[in-house]
């Protein structure tokens, strides 16, 4: 099979396993957005997507995305990219200038800058908030206790667009008690979206109530790092 044939099949896999959870979770699919996480995969995997009319798209470092989608937005102005992963202040700028939605404002620090960035380029791209919901050392994200305090830094101070949460629950763990964790501290601040589950349990993420789902192995293939 071509790469634009194996492509095209998953995503349209992914696409009808998507809107059969949603539909025996009571929900409208057309509610759920399939982000496809290109992060590492080769150009040709990605531009078979765009050519099947994949539009959403999620990176998880600055730097690849700058390398890789310019010429692509260029010819396309429908795409939509996502930042998934660490955002480092430094990057901020770069980051703004190129993503549409920010998903992982996690940090006091990092709102400030995201909010003296959108001020003096008027670019304002909506921002999830990341949460640590397994509370694991190593890993990005705001801990849940903290969550309140981030979450008023950054709207009532710094009046950032948050419009949502996002989780990367720990690898070894049952994935439904931490969306349903992200669920339950979203309807806290009514806050509409929620960008939870993976190639691996997307499913289960959509019925605890996930807008977005991130997908990468299941429509890419796996990853070559
Ligand atoms: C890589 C990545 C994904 C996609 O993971 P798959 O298992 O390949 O679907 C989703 N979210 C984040 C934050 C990632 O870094």
């Amino acid at each position: 099979m071509t790469i634009d044939a194996q492509v095209a099949d998953n995503l349209a896999a992914v696409t009808a396993r998507i809107e059969r959870a949603a539909r025996e979770a009571g929900r409208d699919p057309a509610a759920i957005g399939l982000v496809a996480v290109s992060k590492v995969q080769p150009a040709e995997r990605v531009a078979a997507a765009l050519r099947a009319g994949h539009r959403l798209f999620g990176e998880n470092r600055v730097q690849e995305a700058q390398s890789r989608w310019p010429p692509f937005l260029e010819q396309d102005p429908d795409i939509r990219l996502h930042l998934i992963g660490p955002l480092q202040t430094n990057k901020v700028k770069d980051a703004l200038a190129l993503f549409d939605v920010i998903e992982t404002l996690d940090r006091p620090r990092l709102a400030t800058a995201l909010a003296r960035e959108m001020d003096r380029t008027g670019r304002r791209p909506d921002c999830l908030i990341e949460v640590n919901t397994g509370e694991e050392p190593q890993k990005a994200g705001v801990l849940p206790a903290d969550l309140d305090g981030l979450y008023k830094l950054a709207v009532e101070e710094c009046g950032l667009p948050v419009r949502g949460l996002m989780a990367i629950p720990p690898f070894d763990d049952q994935p439904a008690p931490h969306f349903a964790l992200l669920a339950k501290l979203a309807g806290r601040y009514g806050l509409p979206v929620l960008s939870m589950g993976m190639s691996a349990d997307f499913e289960t993420a959509i019925h605890q109530g996930a807008t977005l789902v991130r997908v990468g192995t299941a429509i890419f293939g796996e990853r070559r790092t």
